[in-house]
Formats: structure tokens, sequence, C-alpha cells
């Protein structure tokens, strides 16, 4: 406890024996917290709705990303999403929630990219009043009214979805894929995206079902994909999943992203924090209570000479 002097009096610090106690076991108490209350691998939720996209199979023709438009009432520029203009890159914005580029030097392919719809979205997890929330059945939805525009989900989404509306100085909203959820999903609809694909490059389902459709036709063709599923893992597993004849990373895909969720990553940090904070709070205790001792004690007696 700092106590205020009266006026001309010396500053003293004292500090009880029963606070000091307490804050030192807190500090071992903290230091000992497990490292991660969350999921260390892999998460198992086998029922989400999701979505395999089966790379080989799309032409490019963007019809996906006009689904998406009329599904969602949007309004981004349409002049761009035909197959004409596929040698102009797209980029996503807070009104354009999917986007189809040629991608690959050597061989190009055609990939479609929204909300990956994480099974541990790093975007909630850090997003501090709940505008990015999971549902039950797997969509990772954006509430306009709670945002407060700080672009948190921004820097902690490893597939860097969430787009701001910088254009709008009074009311900026983030833009991202809703997967459709209360316009279609929750109503027993595909996506507006995957209805409106006329190759079957998107499949929509169960996740359990989408996976092994995955896996099932990557095994019955060794000869056309590359033995792996992007998203069945990565970062804790997607509700989107991919299967590609290239190489994901010579596709633009991010290469070796953690198995673990991001969430639980980030929770390695945080759960030291209290520890840290109650050791050095122990100390200057410590130290203060030396002080308050030493501002205490009886004066030396003098020598007498
Ligand atoms: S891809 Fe990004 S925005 Fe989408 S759920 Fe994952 S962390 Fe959130
Ligand atoms: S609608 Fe289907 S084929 Fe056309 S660009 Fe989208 S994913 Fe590819």
């Amino acid at each position: 406890m700092v106590r205020v002097p009266a006026r001309g009096q010396e500053m003293t610090f004292e500090v009880s024996r029963r606070s000091l106690l307490k804050g030192m076991v807190g500090a071992v108490a903290a230091a000992g917290l497990p490292h991660s209350t969350r999921a260390e691998g892999p998460v198992v939720k086998s029922d989400v709705f999701s979505v395999l996209v089966d790379i080989p199979r799309c032409i490019g023709c963007r019809a996906c990303m006009r689904g998406c438009q009329r599904a969602n009432d949007l309004d981004a520029p349409q002049d761009l999403m035909d197959m004409e203009h596929l040698e102009s890159r797209l980029e996503p914005t807070h009104n354009l929630w999917t986007v189809v580029n040629r991608e690959g030097v050597e061989t190009r392919r055609h990939v479609k990219r929204q909300c990956m719809h994480c099974l541990e979205p790093a975007c909630v997890s850090v997003c501090p009043v709940a505008a990015l929330h999971q549902t039950e059945a797997g969509p990772v939805l954006y509430r306009e009214s709670r945002c407060i525009g700080c672009r948190y989900c921004m820097v902690a989404c490893p597939f860097d979805v969430p787009r701001f509306e910088w254009n709008n100085g009074l009311t900026p909203v983030i833009g991202k894929c809703q997967f459709c959820a209360s316009q279609r999903l929750f109503k027993g609809l595909p996506p507006g995206c995957v209805e409106a694909c006329p190759t079957g490059a998107l499949k929509f389902g169960r996740r359990d079902e989408m996976l092994f459709e995955a896996k099932a036709r990557v095994h019955a063709r060794p000869d056309v994909y590359v033995p792996h599923v992007f998203g069945e893992e990565e970062v804790g597993g997607t509700s989107w999943l991919y299967i590609s004849d290239v190489p994901f990373e010579k596709l633009g895909f991010k290469k070796n992203l953690p198995k673990r969720p991001l969430p639980s990553l980030t929770w390695d940090v945080v759960s030291w924090i209290p520890g840290i904070v109650a050791v050095l709070g122990s100390l200057f205790g410590l130290l203060a209570f030396n002080l308050s001792r030493k501002t205490h004690s009886p004066s030396a007696p003098k020598d007498e000479a």
C-alpha cells in the first residue's frame, strides 16, 4: 500500500506480510498454469457445414462470384466478373467476399478464395466485442452492429480474409464471406457460390463427408492430385477444403501453417502473462517491504563521546 503523506511528511510504503504472501502464492500458482487449455491439434468438428473445392475442375468462369453477390445482395462492380477479364487480378474487398484468380507460374490454375471458416477461428479469438463469432453449425459470422473498427481480425487471420471499408470514414465495416448462413444454409440451401458453379468444382455438405470425398478423389486419381487436402489440418482445420493437381504452394497457398489452432498458440503466450505480472508484483512488494522496514526502524544509538 502506498500512503499519501500529509504535507511535509515523507512518502512511506507499507506492505503487510499477508499481502506479500498472497502475491507470492499467486506468482507460484500463475506460473504453474497449464501452457494451453485449448486444443493441441486438429479440432474434431465433423458435422459442421463445409465446401470442397476441386481446383482442377474450376474453369475460371467467376459465376461463383456473381452468385455470391446475388445471394448476399452485395454491390461490387460486376464488369470484371467474367472470363474475359480473368487476367485482371481481383482482390477481395468489403463487398467482394470471394474472388477467383489465375494462379501459378509454370502451370496455371483458377483458384477461388474466401473465408475458410476455420474450426478454431483466430479472428473470433481476438475480437474484443464478439463482433465475429462462430455458430454451432460452423460458419464464422460478422455482426456489424457490434464492430468498433479495431481491425484486430485483419491482423489475426492467417488467410488475410477480413477487409475493411476504407472509403467509409464514418461507419466503416469489415467484409468477409458469411457462408450464406442466414440467407441460405439455415434454410436448407447451399451457398450462393456453390449453386452458381456450373462445373461441380464446388461441393457442399458436412465436413466429414467432404473430407471423405476429398480423400476418395485423391486416392482414386493419384496421377492427377497431389496427396494433400488443404484445410484438413491447417490451423487446426477449416470448413473449406481444397484438393489440387498442382502443389498448393505453387498456387499461392501458404506453406507450413501450424496444425495447432492459432488461438491455442496465442494462449501459450497469454497464459504466461499472469505469472510474469505476479512475479514482478512480488518483487516490487519485497522491495517496498524492505523500504518500509528501513523507514520505520529506530535510529541507531548515537556514539557517546
Ligand atoms: S479465414 Fe480468417 S476470417 Fe475466416 S474464420 Fe479463419 S481467421 Fe476468421
Ligand atoms: S463458378 Fe465454379 S467453375 Fe466458375 S469460377 Fe467459380 S468455382 Fe470455378
